[in-house]
């Protein structure tokens, strides 16, 4: 069998990730009676189910579903897998430091000949980017870190709610993590218990599709929920925020930059070409370059859950936040150890700005997860309260254009079930 074959079934969306998101949502509609299912839940038994690890016959070969560790790192999954170690120490600075960043839990696959040799492993770095490690000769192994090949799809949502918001959606669409996000965006303003029977929801939103299947988080461009006489918008501007019908922003829980700094000397991707080297980059973070010894602030409130040395990121500091939220601070030169495994405020000083680990100059590395994703933290600093000038007008088109077209695809649905 030809290796690319191969590569194109193990780039496959695992297919025991598919069983699981089916099993999710039998469940969710299973307990539609309880009508106490919760998202929280959900997430646990996706943990619990994923932790189990499955592993299925392509061919003559194994494929392995795997969950990395938490505390696991690549050097010490090449070793175990007797893998050449050189694959870890010819890593670029940048590359090192993606691969502490793998997140625990995260789904990867490994694919073994019949002697139980490690012919491929797909280990996922983010929704963009994996790490290809595949045999070419006896003993002798490539590592690359390649694009995640998926297509997008502009798709709509139209639902009368009958019961519970998330499972009407997770089986009206078979999108869970599409019921995650919309749900997100109206947790300010919306009591989801007390949506009653008839109330709507529409949205807008950018799929990605990966093997004829959805993939991934989606980019909600626009939702709508109607609940009795009151109609709540969200709509994604051009700064990657979302507002309001009048262009007010909607977070409530703005993070704030945690230092002070002279520039952004590395802002956020997930995935991009570096036409020099000839590589995919990622970085998830934002880098804050300035003096070494200036105070670091906790961006929310949180509790500190690691502080400590992690691999390229040197001195490191994770807090956890409400909400799925973490941050995650590093090369820091030193810590406040008053604030060790303890809770802080907001602007809180936790340590301080260094140079510590793989690091080219003084600088902050500012990390931003939600539910163990990367996300970018810029989108969650808030630094306007709402739009004007001709952004707000460039919004405001948009915004109408997107309601005009939710007023009629609601009108149409109703028209069809003839509520
Ligand atoms: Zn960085």
């Amino acid at each position: 069998m030809k290796i690319t074959a191969l590569y194109e079934q193990l780039n496959m969306k695992s297919r025991s990730e598919e069983k699981v998101y089916a099993c999710i949502q039998k469940r969710v509609i299973n307990r539609r009676r309880n009508s106490k299912v919760s998202l929280k839940w959900i997430c646990l038994m996706l943990v619990v189910v994923l932790n189990q690890g499955l592993a299925y016959q392509l061919y003559n070969n194994i494929v392995e579903d795997k969950v990395w560790k938490r505390g696991e790192t690549l050097l010490g999954f090449l070793e175990e897998n007797r893998l050449p170690l050189s694959l870890y120490y010819n890593l670029d600075d940048n590359e090192e430091k993606l691969t502490s960043d793998i997140q625990s839990s995260t789904l990867y696959q490994i694919l073994r000949d019949q002697n139980g040799e490690v012919r491929q492993a797909l280990i996922p770095l983010n929704e963009e980017l994996q790490i290809h490690i595949y045999r070419e000769g006896e003993g002798n192994y490539t590592l690359s870190i390649d694009p995640v090949r998926y297509q997008t799809r502009k798709m709509a949502l139209a639902l009368d709610i009958r019961k519970i918001f998330s499972t009407d959606i997770v089986e009206h669409t078979d999108n869970f993590p599409l019921a995650v996000g919309l749900e997100q965006l109206f947790t300010k303003d919306v009591a989801f218990e007390k949506l009653k029977k008839g109330d709507k929801v529409v949205a807008y939103y950018t799929q990605k599709v990966r093997m004829g299947k959805f993939y991934g988080t989606q980019k909600i461009d626009f939702a709508m929920l109607k609940t009795g006489k009151k109609t709540y918008y969200r709509t994604l501007a051009d700064d990657g925020k979302y507002y309001d019908e009048k262009g007010r922003s909607l977070e409530h829980s703005s993070f704030i930059v945690p230092c002070k700094y002279r520039r952004i000397s590395s802002p956020f991707t997930l995935k991009r070409w570096h036409p020099i080297l000839h590589k995919y980059r990622a970085h998830h973070g934002i880098d804050y370059a300035g003096k070494i010894g200036t105070p670091i602030r906790a961006a929310y409130d949180g509790k500190v859950i690691f502080m400590g040395r992690k691999g390229g990121y040197g001195n490191t500091i994770v807090i956890r936040h409400k909400g799925g939220y973490k941050t995650l601070y590093a090369h820091l030169s030193r810590f406040n150890n008053r604030v060790r495994g303890k809770y802080v405020k907001k602007g809180t000083i936790i340590g301080f700005l260094g140079n510590s680990g793989m690091s080219t100059g003084p600088h902050l590395h500012f990390g931003l997860s939600l539910h163990d994703r990367w996300i970018n933290p810029a989108r969650k600093i808030v630094l306007t309260k709402a739009l004007h000038g001709k952004a707000r007008e460039a919004f405001l088109t948009k915004f109408h254009r997107y309601q005009k077209r939710a007023t009629a695809l609601t009108e149409e649905e109703s028209a069809k079930t003839g509520g």
